[in-house]
């Protein structure tokens, strides 16, 4: 198993993080995690192509979680390849028949590129037939408590407290005979989500802010702190948690020996600062 980091920052503008998003690459098959914006650079820049993806999982709807969907589905229609599956929670389905539906926003792009005789030409030379279909994510609305069999794996889910009750939100854990990865999504501190990261090899963790920065109790409930993860990845006793969704001022000169320092009075295992790119092998 092979997690790769694409995005580790948050909404805000910053070149050394883009938006949320994470491979997953067990065996012959690619997982992703969320499709924030930058986070298609940074699958092109990690050597891989759209086509790659075999499955798309969003943890809940904030934008920094998925606006690079559009550009996502686009690319691998463009490219010919197979309509990529989808699960994530409600209105994903809406979303994506407002973005690649006949009155969607791409409805002009579409038409164009489906009907102007050079567009059509080029599609033909790449192998295509025609009519052109217009892009068709295969989408599968879930909820907590969806699960998957693969292929060698297994993906379980859980709700998290974010967003709600706006947005369902959602973490992840995928398990193979091997290994075991868990993504939070964005959560605040539950039961829930350190059940589910129980013995994990690594639980990739949001961290929003430092734990002295959280405003009121509604501000830690729903995105833990470093203290908060510490104590999470100390109560499910995993190998090793990753940050990220970082934010600019958490890269400050000293904030990242902080966070390790104090997390390390609480969690005695491996904690790592995540950066764009980075890869774990599991
Ligand atoms: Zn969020």
């Amino acid at each position: 198993m092979k997690v790769t980091l694409l995005g580790t920052g948050t909404p805000e503008p910053y070149a050394r993080r883009a938006s949320s998003g994470y491979l997953l690459d067990i065996g012959d098959e690619t997982l992703q995690f969320d499709c924030g914006g930058g986070s298609f650079g940074r699958l092109l820049e990690a050597g891989r192509r759209p086509t790659d993806l075999d499955r798309l999982f969003l943890s809940h709807l904030h934008s920094d979680h998925m606006l690079d969907y559009a550009r996502l589905v686009h690319a691998i229609w463009d490219k010919g390849g197979v309509d990529l599956p989808v699960f994530g929670p409600a209105p994903i389905r809406t979303v994506s028949d407002r973005l690649f539906g006949s009155e969607g926003a791409l409805f002009a792009d579409l038409t164009a590129r489906t009907e102007h005789a050079p567009s059509k030409e080029i599609w033909v030379e790449r192998g295509g037939t025609l009519p052109r279909a217009w892009p068709a994510p295969d989408i599968t609305e879930i909820a907590p408590g969806f699960e998957m069999p693969g292929d060698g794996w297994h993906l379980r889910s859980v709700e998290v407290p974010h967003a709600q009750p706006f947005l369902t939100c959602m973490g992840f854990r995928v398990d193979t005979p091997y290994a075991s990865f868990v993504y939070s999504g964005d959560s605040g501190p539950c039961d829930a989500l350190t059940t589910l990261a129980e013995g994990a090899d690594v639980l990739v963790h949001m961290c929003f802010n430092l734990s002295q920065e959280a405003r009121g109790p509604e501000w830690v409930a729903g995105s833990s702190g470093h203290l908060e993860i510490a104590r999470t990845a100390r109560d499910a006793g995993i190998r090793r948690v990753v940050l990220t969704h970082l934010r600019p001022h958490m890269d400050a000169p000293g904030v990242h020996q902080r966070i390790v320092s104090e997390m390390a009075e609480v969690f005695p295992g491996d904690i790592v600062i995540g950066e764009d790119l980075m890869v774990l092998e599991l």
